[in-house]
Parts: structure tokens; sequence; C-alpha cells
């Protein structure tokens, strides 16, 4: 098998213990960012490094034509911390190549995927031609760790950053060989609740049935989250959703993915949701309710007879395109005040959360990126699919630089992404390159819309 050009800088950048979340890691961090840095300006682009209260941001930008349009391309150079480790087949942080793929932590998230793009440009480069746009990366490490310092940089640098439209490469394709355009992101909302009764647990004998139990309190009140029909039982919750539309529910049916397949990689005896939805629409367009976690009372071997003083639950909300988090967490908060009874005190604390994403896949950049995919898969149409998952970020783009992000993943279903023996196609390096090289001449082309 020949191997694709630059790739020798491929395994070097895998090569950086870049795991952001553990402190142990943290020199690796800003090392691989410094590289990073020096490798954006070997491209041809000028770089700078920009610390944060937590890990460095690497931006590098092309000269500025100010007749041509901007490409924002964003990545992040941080990865999951490889543990258990004993899973592995061989070391995480040494690339290993076999069966046309290279195996090691961040191959696929993120690295493989943003390295592609910056060998796209850098291509484009050393062809000798100008680039058909103006291109910005924007390369973080802290996207493992949720993303904390990037909202408050891209306000500060909005100027700098300011775009016609952002490309991000960490979402998936949704089978091998299978061009795929993600169009659509649900959106996260996060809150715990506590719930107290009593000042201090009491003997279930003495004190039972004359005195609330939060625990059982906990479960009532969970079990009002949602109605029999699967639906979230909350008033308000459904208000203002984006319907899904008769071609996307025409165009899932037929994508690749069917229940039988479902059940086979989750291992639930059946499946279950909302009434009136396919699996995938539940999914991927459709807001859920998830606990995702219960606390209270004895825990050890055995009985105790003991009638606890608190209970508290994690919960979180999968919103879709329309749904506030801010106002999803009102009305939930509002739903479980209503239903508390006077014996318990209340207590609600607010998590992370982070809006959904929508753009108009039939939309000129939706278009583009379509193009750009017909031309590295030649005879193939684009599959148009939305995700379950969340990237908060997308909805910082919009928010602050008023633009709209085209994802375009390379990541396999089998990448290992997060788990062990994380790997990327060899091929898939190239062909990230000849993506971007093609999305950046589609971005190029002025369209109607
Ligand atoms: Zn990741």
């Amino acid at each position: 098998m020949s191997l694709p050009p630059f790739f020798d800088d491929y395994l070097h950048f895998l090569r950086f213990a870049s795991v952001s979340t553990d402190d142990r890691y943290r020199e690796h961090v800003h090392a691989c960012a410094a590289w990073l840095s020096g490798y954006l300006q070997k491209a041809g682009l000028k770089s700078e490094i920009h610390a944060t209260p937590g890990h460095p941001i690497v931006t590098a930008h092309s000269p500025r034509h100010p007749a041509k349009p901007t490409v924002l391309i964003y990545g992040h150079y941080d990865v999951q911390p490889a543990d258990p480790l004993d899973l592995w087949l061989h070391p995480p942080f040494e690339p290993h190549v076999e069966n046309g793929k290279i195996y090691a932590r961040g191959s696929t998230d993120n690295k493989g995927q943003i390295f592609s793009h910056i060998c796209g440009v850098r291509q484009l480069f050393e062809s000798g031609g100008q680039l058909p746009v103006n291109v910005v990366f924007l390369v973080e490490g802290e996207e493992e760790v949720g993303s904390d310092h990037l909202a408050p940089f891209l306000e500060a640098h909005r100027e700098q950053l300011q775009c016609d439209v952002v490309v991000i490469s960490d979402t998936g394709m949704i089978a091998p060989g299978v061009p795929t355009f993600t169009y659509g992101l649900r959106g996260i909302a996060a809150m715990e609740i506590f719930l107290q009764g009593p000042s201090k647990d009491l003997h279930s004998g003495i004190f039972g049935g004359a005195v609330a139990n939060p625990l059982t309190e906990l479960c009532r009140l969970a079990a009002t989250l949602h109605g029999p029909d699967g639906k979230i039982a909350v008033e308000g919750f459904y208000d203002g959703i984006l319907p899904l539309q008769d071609w996307e529910r025409g165009a899932w049916k037929t994508c690749g993915m069917d229940d039988a397949e479902l059940k086979r990689i989750t291992g639930a005896p059946e499946l279950q949701g909302e009434a009136g939805y396919t699996s995938l629409e539940r999914t991927w367009a459709r807001p859920t309710c998830e606990l995702n976690g219960l606390t209270g009372g004895y825990q050890g071997q055995g009985t105790k007879t003991v009638l606890p003083s608190q209970a508290s639950a994690k919960l979180t909300f999968r919103l879709v395109p329309g749904q506030e988090p801010a106002r999803i967490l009102d009305l939930v908060e509002t739903h479980l005040r209503g239903r508390c009874p006077p014996s318990i005190t209340l207590r609600v604390e607010r998590g992370h959360s982070g809006g959904a994403y929508y753009v108009d896949p039939h939309g000129p950049y939706g278009q583009a990126a379509q193009d750009a995919l017909r031309a590295v898969f030649p005879g193939k149409e684009p599959v148009l699919i939305r995700e379950g998952g969340s990237i908060p970020i997308v909805a910082d783009f919009k928010k602050i630089l008023g633009v709209d992000t085209l994802l375009l993943g390379l990541a396999l279903p089998d990448a290992g992404i997060h788990s062990s023996n994380e790997c990327f196609p060899v091929e898939h390096l190239e062909l990230g390159m000849r993506l971007n090289r093609a999305l950046l001449g589609a971005l190029a082309v002025p369209r109607n819309g």
C-alpha cells in the first residue's frame, strides 16, 4: 500500500499524548500545540498560539484577499485519555499501521481529520496556486473537556475570525465509502436535583409512614417526566420545535440503519421511544429526557431499614432545533416544583448546556458541501443525516460569528473513538485532503440563496 503524502508528519502529530483532561499530560498538550503551530506555518499559513486559562488555542491564516470568501476550519488537537491501557493491542501514542489502518489515540478524533485539512491547504500552496478562498484554521486543545475557553476566545477575536462559513470534520460517515453530510445536531441541557426530607437518616420502623421518604418522592417525580406514549410530559417542552420534513423522513428510511441493526449494536431486548417516530427520527431529530443517575439511601450489602434524609438525580435533555437550553431547564424546574410535595425541599443545580444545530442542506453552503462530496466519491450521492450527539461550539459559531457550519466527518462507525484501539483508515487521510481541496473550490463559487 502506498502511503499518503505527509504521512510521517501525521504520525508525529499522533505521538503527542495531548490528553486534555489530565494535568499530568499538560506538557504534552502544550508541546503538541507548539508543534502544530509550527506545522501550520510550514504549510504556508501565518500561525499563532493563544494562551487561555486552560490549554492553548492555535490559529492560522492564509493571506486575506478581500474579494474571496473566508472559510474557517475548526478542529481540536487534544484527545481523550487512553485508559484502560490493557485493552489496547499497541501503545496508544505509538502509532501502528496494520491492515490499512493507523491505530493510535486521536487517529480519527480529531487529529487525522484536522490534519488532512491542513495538508489539503498545504498541497494547494505547494502546487503553486493561490487558495480559492481565504482560510482560517482554529484548532483548540479543550474539545474533549467541554471547550470552556473557546466561546470567550471567539468573542475576543471576532474580527480576526470573521468568516463566511465554518467547516468541521469531527462527525461520522454512516458506513465505509458512503459520503455523509451531517446537517443537524442535537443540543444538550443538564441539571441535578436534590431532595431533602428529614434533617437526618431515620429508623424506618419508628418514623416510617409518618415522614416522607425523599427517595420514593424522587422516583415519583422522575416518573412524571414521561407520558405512557414516551412523550415528555413537561408543559411547553415541544413548543417551537422544527418539525421533521417529509424529505428527511423519506431519506432516512433508506439510509442503511434499521431497527434490527440498532438492536444488535445496543444489545437491548426491544427498542422503545416516543410514539409515532422511527428509531433514527427519535435519536436524530426528537428531544429526550434522560435520567443519568440516582443516589440515595443504603447501597451496601444486605438490608438496612433506613428512611434516607436525601436523594438526588442527574438529568440531561437532548434538544432539537427550536429549543433553547435555558428555557427548557426553566420548564423542567417549574414542572418538578409544581409536583414536589411540601414534605420535601427541592434544590435544583443547573449543569452545562449547548444549543442544537441545523443548516439547510439544500441551501448554498449545503450544496457546496454536497458537491465536494460528489467530487471525492464519484458516482455516489451524499447521504444527508443529522446526529443525536451535541457539538455546542457549532451553536457558538452561529451565535458569536453569525455563520453556518458544514459538518463533513470522516470517522467510521468502528473507529473506536473515545475507546480502545482507535483507528483511522490510511486512505482517509488522502481522502480528507481531496475533500478539503474540493470543498474550498466549491465554496469559492458564488451561489444564489
Ligand atoms: Zn472526541
